[in-house]
């Protein structure tokens, strides 16, 4: 059994959007489902050990709301939203006494290194397609993302998990479709219409489904510009799922 749990489910800048006055901010003020922090995932494996998915700004706030373990956090790409977090261990580390290793593909872990090398974490570069965790095979897959950022999703035990994607390889969504995806976890920072050539809208990750045969699909890094995520709800319950913090669940 895996279990995953929604750190935060809100994309850059989170929900509320600072001053914004639309109605998905005004309904997270009022601390619903609309309330995001910053995108992170936190997955605990069958043999205990626990994996982060990027470290967010809100990392403090979501260490204290979940309470759980930081033995190995993962991050994607070296965005704001989700690698900053890890100033937060310049404290926590004493604090808790915990030792965290920072994994990641060389160029991003280089950068976190630069930004963040004077906190005594470990910091491990993946230099192939895939790393471990306990007993557990994680595999890379490269994801294009924004200009100048590739990212990447992990695949591991039939489930898949891309937090921010623009469009994937050709080759790679062939491969993927021979994965028999029980649960997929993506990117749906838009709803109709790309904003800009960076994320995913909810109509991009129902197609995506579709087209890979996913068995389950649960979006996230969801933008205020939306609509609430009772009405996402709603209007997607067919096809997908409509994440938010605090979300866990066990596959
Ligand atoms: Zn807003
Ligand atoms: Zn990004």
């Amino acid at each position: 059994m895996t279990k995953i749990k929604f750190l935060g489910t809100g994309s850059l800048e989170g929900i509320p959007s600072p001053l914004c006055k639309c109605s998905v901010c005004e309904s997270a003020r009022k601390k619903g489902k609309d309330k995001r922090l910053r995108s992170s995932i936190y997955i605990e494996f069958n043999d205990k050990t626990s994996l982060i998915i990027d470290c967010s700004p809100d990392f403090r706030e979501q260490v204290e709301n979940f309470k759980i373990p930081i033995e190995n956090i993962f991050i994607t790409h070296g965005h704001y939203d989700h690698f900053s977090g890890l100033g937060e261990l310049s404290y926590l580390i004493p604090l808790y006494g915990v030792k965290p290793k920072i994994h990641g593909k060389k160029d991003v872990v280089d950068y976190c290194k630069e930004m963040y090398g004077y906190i005594p974490m470990n910091f491990s570069s993946i230099n192939s397609s895939s790393f471990k965790i306990g007993n557990n095979l994680i595999e890379l897959i490269p994801v294009i993302h924004a200009k100048n950022t590739s990212t990447s999703g992990i695949y591991f035990n039939n489930i898949l998990i891309i937090p921010e994607i623009y469009n994937l390889d050709e080759n790679i969504k062939k491969s993927l479709k021979d994965k028999q995806i029980e649960l997929l976890i993506i990117d749906a920072t838009y709803y109709k219409e790309q904003v800009y050539k960076d994320h995913f809208t909810i109509q991009m990750a129902r197609d995506f489904t579709k087209e890979i045969g996913a068995k389950r699909t649960i979006v996230t890094n969801i933008w205020h510009n939306t609509k609430t995520h009772e009405l996402l709800t709603k209007e997607f319950k067919k096809d997908l799922e409509i994440a938010f913090d605090g979300l866990t669940i066990e596959i």
